[in-house]
């Protein structure tokens, strides 16, 4: 069940067809994200149920530990309820560890770690090296006509990716940014630069609420 104090925010939406955008909210970086969206003029919802989830339009996975929340996910009993909602389209966007739950293939993830295969690339956690905790770059985007700074923290390295995958960004040759349909993906975290590009990149997937209901 949904409680009172759970944060409801965003625009007010007269005519019913604004999507609500849930954040994932069990661990991690989930409050950068839902600021950002807030300040696009997004509705957002906190996501920690499955009735929460039954309530958005689309969702954003943070960043944080893949391992954690893919646990997180079994307690909570959302694993399922959010794998039939990726099966069904619902966009999504996952930012690091939400990159890892949403890959086809994890590799150096722990034997009980599932992910909801919703993009057909490999990733390889923590694949920039345990020494190298963090570093930033910029790079260009697709779509994007000046460069996006990012910011690497632990971050999973993709070591494959599906011919359906389209690949937005690369650092050093390595896809960072990637999309398959409605599952947008980077190894990054947007959410911790005031460059609300990515976000809005994101929304732009995100069809209006009564085409869900529908
Ligand atoms: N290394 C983390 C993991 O395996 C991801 C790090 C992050 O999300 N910043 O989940």
């Amino acid at each position: 069940m949904s409680s009172p104090s759970r944060p409801d925010t965003g625009s007010a939406d007269p005519t019913g067809t604004t999507p609500v955008v849930g954040v994932l909210a069990l661990q991690g970086a989930f409050q950068a994200h839902q600021a950002v969206l807030d300040r696009l003029g997004a509705r957002t919802r906190q996501v920690r149920t499955p009735a929460d989830l039954a309530g958005v339009d689309a969702l954003v996975m943070p960043g944080g530990e893949s391992t954690t929340m893919s646990r997180l996910l079994h307690t909570a009993e959302l694993f399922d309820p959010l794998a039939e909602r990726l099966a069904a389209g619902m966009p999504v966007f996952g930012t690091c560890a939400g990159m890892i739950l949403l890959a086809a293939e994890v590799l150096d993830g722990r034997p009980d770690q599932r992910s909801f295969a919703a993009i057909d690339i490999a990733v390889r956690r923590n694949g920039y090296g345990r020494q190298i905790d963090s570093f930033e770059h910029e790079v260009d985007v697709d779509g994007l006509d000046a460069p996006f700074h990012v910011v690497f923290i632990r971050a999973p390295k993709v070591e494959r990716t599906g011919p359906g995958v389209e690949v937005l960004a690369r650092h050093d040759g390595v896809p960072v940014l990637a999309r398959q349909g409605r599952v947008l993906v980077a190894s990054f975290h947007p959410e911790l630069t005031d460059d609300d590009r990515l976000h809005a990149m994101f929304l732009a997937m995100v069809p209006p609420s009564a085409a869900r209901a529908a």
